[in-house]
Order: C-alpha cells, then structure tokens, then sequence
C-alpha cells in the first residue's frame, strides 16, 4: 500500500554517531547496525481505533532511530505493515455494524494523516497483510510440506467446500531456538500466549503454544484462496514474518514494537523466519513502553483512548503532541495526564522564539549533545534538555550577546527538525 508523504529532512553539520539500542533479549545497549546499511522492521497497527497516544509513542520511537541512524550515514530501509484482516478488526467492523473494508480502509487513511501530522518518516516497504496473501500461502505450504506445520481439524460448519483441510498449526518442536528471543520461562510463556491473542486450549494442537498459521474460512468471515491450504487468512505472526523477510531480507538489523509484542509476536514471527531460511535470523528487538491514562495500559480493549486526530481536531499543534511523547524515554511505561500536552506546548513556543532571533550562542554543543542523546538509546527527554538549555541562554535576558553566531538559530532549528522530527 502507498505510505505517507515523508517529510523533509534538513542536513545537519557533521554526522551522528552509530546508535546504540537496548536490545530486549540481552538488555544490554548494542549498536544493531553493521556497515553502511541499517534496516528495521516496526510492526504495524490493526486499523481500528487508531491513532493513540500509545501507537504514536511506539512510531515516534522508531522514527527517532530512523532519523538517528540517516544523521549516522546509514542507507536506511524501514519496513511495517497494516493489519489489515484479523480477529479483533472483523470483531469490531461486527459490533459497530460496518463492512470490515470499509472499517480498515478509514482507519489507515486516518493513522497515515496522524504519522504525517506528527513528521513521521514513512516506511519504504508498508504492505498489508491481504495484498501478501500470496506470499504467506506459499510460505505456510512449505513449512506444510517440510513438516514444521501441521493441519488441525476444524469445527463442523468451518472450512467451505474443503472441510477437510484443518487449521494450519507452526510445530514449535521444529525450531529448537524458540524461546531465545523473549528468553522468557515456560509458565510466563503459558500465560501470555493465552492473554495475547493465543488459543492454548485449541483441541488437536501438539503444544499449547503452537501459533496459528492459517485459519480456514468460517461462516460470516472474509476468505481467500490458500491453494493447497484451502480458502481462509493468515494468521498474524507469520504475516510479519513473511513481510519483513520480504521487505528487508534476512537478516534485517532491528524488529520493533509495543512492549507487549516481544512475546508471543516477535518470539513466533524470528522462529518462523528461522524454519523458513533454515537457520539462524539474529536481530536486536527493540520495544518502546506502554502508555497509561487515568491509570491503566491505554488500550481499545479498555477503551481509555486518546486519539491523536481528536486532539488535533481540537486544534492541537501536532509538534507540541511530537514533544509530549519526546519528554519521556521510549523504553519507559508512562500514564499521559492532563499536565503533559500544556507543558510540551510551553516549550514548543519556548524553542520557536528562541530560534527567531538574529543570532544566538554557538549551537556546535547543543548539536553535539543530542547526537550523543540519541545515540545512547534514543534518549530523547536528554536531547531535549540540551536544546531547552541552549534556548534558555539565547533568551536570557541582559546576556553578553558579542559572541552571538548569526548562524546558531538555523541549525537549532535544523537539527531539532532532522533529529527529533519537531517542526519550528
Ligand atoms: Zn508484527
């Protein structure tokens, strides 16, 4: 599908050093990408009720690494995908008595108006998991007939006119790395798979765990031609799974996500990836932290959503929404409350009177600064403080201004611009 329009990027004096990202497998601070090349896939939305603070949290995270890594001198490609068939998207296109095409179709035009609003670089491969379709059947066949998958029957109504093709099932025995990537204990495992999404108590399944891979058509449900599979969707870690080895290659630099995709999301999608190539498909996973509001995970489940196109509906200045997010580090778990949008405004109008003047104190420091920020993890409540810091100085009133730089308000701009992706 068509991404967004990217923004512009400014060039920047010098360059950017390579980033550092905490890896969640290890939790150690690793530089992810080797040689001139970086390349991240970033997992996508399902299209309903988007955008909220908590989505923009985790896009605006990759989007600094984008950024972080293009001022490093990496040829950069970044990959994501839509959602754009599964359970809890059909669900609510039923509940709210809408065509689910129509629900997916509103839904992505109004998360790409909310990434452009936000300057979010795009992705460069952004495909949906019904235009892959083809690639998943053809993945899913093989691990079908290299037997690291398996069929499970289906209820009597389910499959169409072949009711006798079952479900498809990943057999996780096929992979003896699983587990490496969330290195999580077999109870915890248990436990999220069934709170996730997972479906451990399906009869006729080898291991609890074993994640779907194609579901046969049901009654009511939209469906598409498996070939050998029989008429049905794709299961979703296998969808990001077959795009990011599509887009990217393997092995790409960086999988990222919500906190809660490490496991069973990227756990099941790097052990697909490994049965498909036959061997190792190493990456860091990256995971930005969940957002809170009025004191729980803000999520549609719970409903306690704040949607970036309201606030923007209400007048809102995207980049003081891009700064709200920026004043907390990705990796934190943070509760947005009523105080945080005023204070992002604050200093939105703060930084933009003090790169309107004629000069101010040399910015080769600031520049410094939040390179180094951003180069330790993406450290963005830092980046922000050496900029608030220089635009303090310029504003201080009475200051000696003989030394000014002329040129010193351009480049703060320039490179809030480029590094942090805030407008002025
Ligand atoms: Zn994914």
């Amino acid at each position: 599908m068509h991404s967004w329009p990217a923004p512009q990027i400014p060039e920047l004096p010098g360059r950017g050093r390579p980033v550092r990202v905490h890896d969640s497998t290890t939790g150690e601070l690793v530089v992810a990408a080797q040689g001139d090349t970086a390349t991240l896939y970033a997992c996508g939305i399902t299209p309903y009720d988007a955008t909220h603070i908590g989505h923009a949290n985790t896009y605006v995270a990759f989007d600094l690494l984008v950024r972080a890594w293009r001022d490093a001198g990496y040829q950069v490609t970044y990959a994501s995908n839509v959602t754009d068939v599964d359970d809890p998207l059909l669900e609510r296109a039923a509940a709210t008595g809408v065509d689910w095409r129509a629900l997916a179709t509103q839904q992505i035009a109004l998360f790409a108006e909310d990434m452009t609003a936000l300057g979010v670089v795009p992705p460069d491969v952004w495909d949906g998991a019904v235009e892959k379709i083809p690639a998943v059947v053809e993945a899913v066949s093989a691990m079908l007939a290299e037997g690291t998958a398996y069929r499970v029957p289906v209820e009597p109504g389910a499959g169409g006119t072949d009711a006798g093709l079952g479900d498809v099932y990943a057999d996780l025995s096929a992979d003896t790395a699983f587990g490496s990537v969330s290195r999580l204990g077999r109870d915890m495992m248990e436990r999220l798979f069934a709170e996730r999404g997972g479906d451990p108590d399906r009869d006729g399944k080898k291991d609890p765990l074993d994640p779907l891979l194609w579901r046969r058509e049901r009654p009511g449900e939209p469906a598409w031609d498996g070939g050998v599979l029989g008429t049905g969707r794709p299961g979703w870690h296998i969808e990001c799974s077959v795009i990011g080895r599509d887009g990217l290659g393997l092995p790409f630099d960086v999988q990222g996500g919500g906190a809660d995709l490490l496991f069973p999301h990227h756990e099941m999608s790097s052990s697909h990836d490994r049965v498909l190539s036959d061997g190792a498909a190493p990456r860091v996973h990256v995971h930005a932290g969940l957002v809170a509001y009025e004191g729980q995970k803000m999520s549609k489940s719970l409903g306690n959503l704040v949607l970036v196109s309201n606030l923007r509906a209400t007048g809102v200045d995207p980049m003081a929404i891009r700064l709200a997010l920026l004043a907390h580090h990705y990796r934190t778990e943070w509760e947005w409350t009523d105080d945080d949008l005023p204070a992002a405004a604050a200093r939105l109008e703060t930084w933009r009177d003090a790169v309107s003047g004629n000069g101010g104190p040399d910015a080769t420091a600031m520049l410094d600064a939040v390179r180094a920020a951003l180069a330790t993890d993406l450290d963005a409540p830092a980046a922000l403080a050496a900029v608030d810091a220089w635009a303090a100085e310029s504003l201080r009133p009475g200051r000696d201004t003989t030394a000014d730089d002329e040129g010193a308000p351009g480049v703060v701009a320039r490179a809030v611009n480029a590094l942090l992706g805030v407008r002025l």
